[in-house]
């Protein structure tokens, strides 16, 4: 398989570029689910034309938990294969490993030392992940939503396209951005937006609807891989909690049956009318079977171009190479502002 790669811009065109900046990322953690996909990386492609994308396998983001070195090294090249086969084109987007760009972890020492721990105290994602190992985690997963500012501030970004889960972390990454223009009197940080679509935007546990969907959960069950065969799809979906009204109803009461409906009202781009007068009178098996049939026939191309992908793995490494290399230009520059007006060097 052969995929076109644009030539680098110079540093210096890039001001002269029309299209607003995006940037976002997935974390190298596992393998990547329908909550990643309808979250963000679909939303991504379909925009794709619109901006001057910048999309970041955040390699650095995924040790601030025990990961096996092998696992990470092998996770990074599946999920740029991933986000090939869910069709983000090299032409559109610099496509880069982020520990490729050595600024996101110097600018995000930088940062550090310019955030209130009391902003930090606020971020629920830490609390969640930590859970009651507040001594024993590393201060990496504290730190996290700096590192993430930076990513977004290092190339200028005005959309940061993410799940509902990622809100919190661009309000404050919008905040880190003011303080430091403030702080020196100049427009160093462009100030980033949140871009979160009303649907799919938050796709729930299959076990425990009441928590989102991860890569982190133990729970293989509880989340729909990319990777799943239609197997695997049918036997999770089958086992997914719902409840005994047996009623095929969005109602926030009953958040299993809900999430299920959001998976399929996402897949179908149909309304939410339109989906339950579909099931009305049918029961939750015939409303399954249709979400599965649903959720195989939207993986089964994009597992055909994934193994694609993953048997050009030289290709591979030369799209995130060319992707690293288009974007260190515009991060050194941005660094290079910071030690100026902070003092460095
Ligand atoms: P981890 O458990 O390792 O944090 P994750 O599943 O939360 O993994 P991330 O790599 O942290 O995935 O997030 C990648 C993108 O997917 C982000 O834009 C995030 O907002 C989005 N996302 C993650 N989970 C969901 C979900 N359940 N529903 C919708 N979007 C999601
Ligand atoms: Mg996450």
């Amino acid at each position: 398989m052969t995929v076109d790669t644009h030539e680098a811009t110079a540093p210096g065109a890039e001001k002269m570029a029309t299209k607003k900046r995006t940037f976002s990322g997935v974390q190298p953690t596992g393998n990547i689910h329908l909550g990643n996909y309808l979250g963000a990386i679909r939303n991504w492609v379909e925009t794709q034309d619109q901006y001057d994308n910048i999309f970041c396998i955040v390699d650095l983001h995924a040790i601030t938990v025990p990961i096996d070195p092998v696992e990470l090294h092998a996770n990074t090249r599946k999920l740029a294969a991933l986000y090939l086969a869910c069709g983000l084109d090299p032409k559109h987007c610099r496509l880069f490993v982020q520990s490729h760009v050595h600024e996101h972890a110097e600018l995000s020492w930088i940062l550090n030392c310019f955030t209130p721990m009391g902003w930090l105290n606020r971020m629920t994602q830490f609390k969640s992940k930590a859970g009651s190992n507040l001594d024993s985690v590393g201060t990496g997963l504290y730190c996290y939503p700096v590192l993430m500012a930076c990513d977004i501030l290092l190339y200028h970004t005005n959309y940061v396209p993410v799940g509902d889960d990622q809100r919190q972390h661009v309000e404050l990454t919008r905040d880190i951005a003011i303080r430091f223009n403030n702080r020196y009197k100049q427009q160093i940080f462009t100030i980033p937006e949140a871009q979160i679509r009303s649907v799919a935007a938050r796709i729930m546990s299959l076990t425990e609807p009441t928590k989102k969907m991860s890569k982190s959960d133990p729970d293989e069950g509880s989340r729909i891989s990319l990777l799943d065969t239609p197997k695997a799809i049918k036997k999770k979906i089958g086992r997914a909690t719902t409840d005994s009204l047996r009623l095929v109803a969005f109602d926030p009461e009953r958040p299993g049956i809900t999430n299920l409906l959001s998976i399929y009202q996402a897949l179908t781009g149909r309304s939410r009318e339109e989906i339950e007068a579909e099931f009305e009178g049918k029961g939750y098996g015939e409303f399954k079977a249709a979400l599965t049939d649903c959720i195989v026939a939207t993986l089964e191309p994009i597992q055909q171009r994934y193994h694609e992908y993953m048997n050009d793995l030289p290709m591979l490494e030369s799209i995130l190479k060319e992707g690293a290399d288009r974007a260190r230009p515009l991060a050194a520059e941005t660094v290079r502002r910071v030690k100026e007006v902070v003092g460095l060097g």
